[in-house]
């Protein structure tokens, strides 16, 4: 069983967490750029070093890296039979460019999970944005990352809402998105999402 997943959400949805859920449960890598933009930047390599001027603002690494860096992930062995990739692609480029990385190798995606936030989560991202901006200050300080603050948390926000949360409708254009609601327990978000793909994929 091969299961080529995108997972896509809203910052603040539980998007993390239950990547690692999931990935864990279909015995596939959880791949999330976020992380490995991270990773660099803690271990000072020179993409680490490029990555982080846009990270600190909130603005997104450029496509050419982006991309390139994933490319790169995906042909490592774990990853040849399946992967969760978490947090990419964030821009309709990004989704060219994986089509173009996958379709080289013969592969194609299997199916996107949206995890969405009710209604009132997306009235505070698009206009006041104050309990998903005291959230994920919540989660920044538990997690340690020290460079969400405020200014950058609100920008996260806005960049997601005007390049993000457009790709929902291009996957569902190709008969691949699975929206699953994401309110809730996290046990209860991780038993719906996995519902939603045993009845898509066989799993
Ligand atoms: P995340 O942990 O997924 O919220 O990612 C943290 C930061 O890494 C983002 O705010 C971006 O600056 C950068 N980043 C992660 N994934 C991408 C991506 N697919 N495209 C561009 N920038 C990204």
């Amino acid at each position: 069983m091969s299961a080529r997943m995108v997972l896509l959400g809203p910052p603040g949805a539980g998007k993390g967490t239950q990547a690692v859920r999931i990935s864990e449960r279909l015995s596939v890598p959880a791949i999330s750029t976020g992380d490995i933009f991270r990773a660099h930047v803690a271990g000072s390599t020179e993409l680490g070093r490029r990555a982080r001027a846009y990270m600190d603002k909130g603005e997104y690494v450029p496509d050419s890296v982006t991309n390139a860096m994933v490319a790169d992930r995906l042909t490592e062995d774990d990853a040849a039979s399946g992967f969760l990739l978490d947090g990419y692609p964030r821009t309709a480029a990004q989704v060219d460019a994986l089509d173009d990385m996958l379709s080289e190798r013969g592969e194609a995606l299997d199916v996107v999970v949206e995890i969405t936030a009710d209604a009132d989560v997306v009235v505070e991202i698009t206009a006041d944005a104050d309990a998903v901006v005291e959230r994920l200050l919540g989660r920044a300080a538990e997690q340690g990352r020290a460079d969400d603050t405020e200014p950058v948390i609100r920008r996260r926000l806005e960049v997601y809402a005007e390049a993000t949360a457009p790709l929902a409708a291009i996957y569902e254009g190709r008969g691949l998105l699975l929206r699953v609601d994401g309110m809730g327990g996290i046990d209860e978000v991780t038993d719906r999402i996995m519902a939603a793909l045993a009845a898509r994929l066989s799993v």
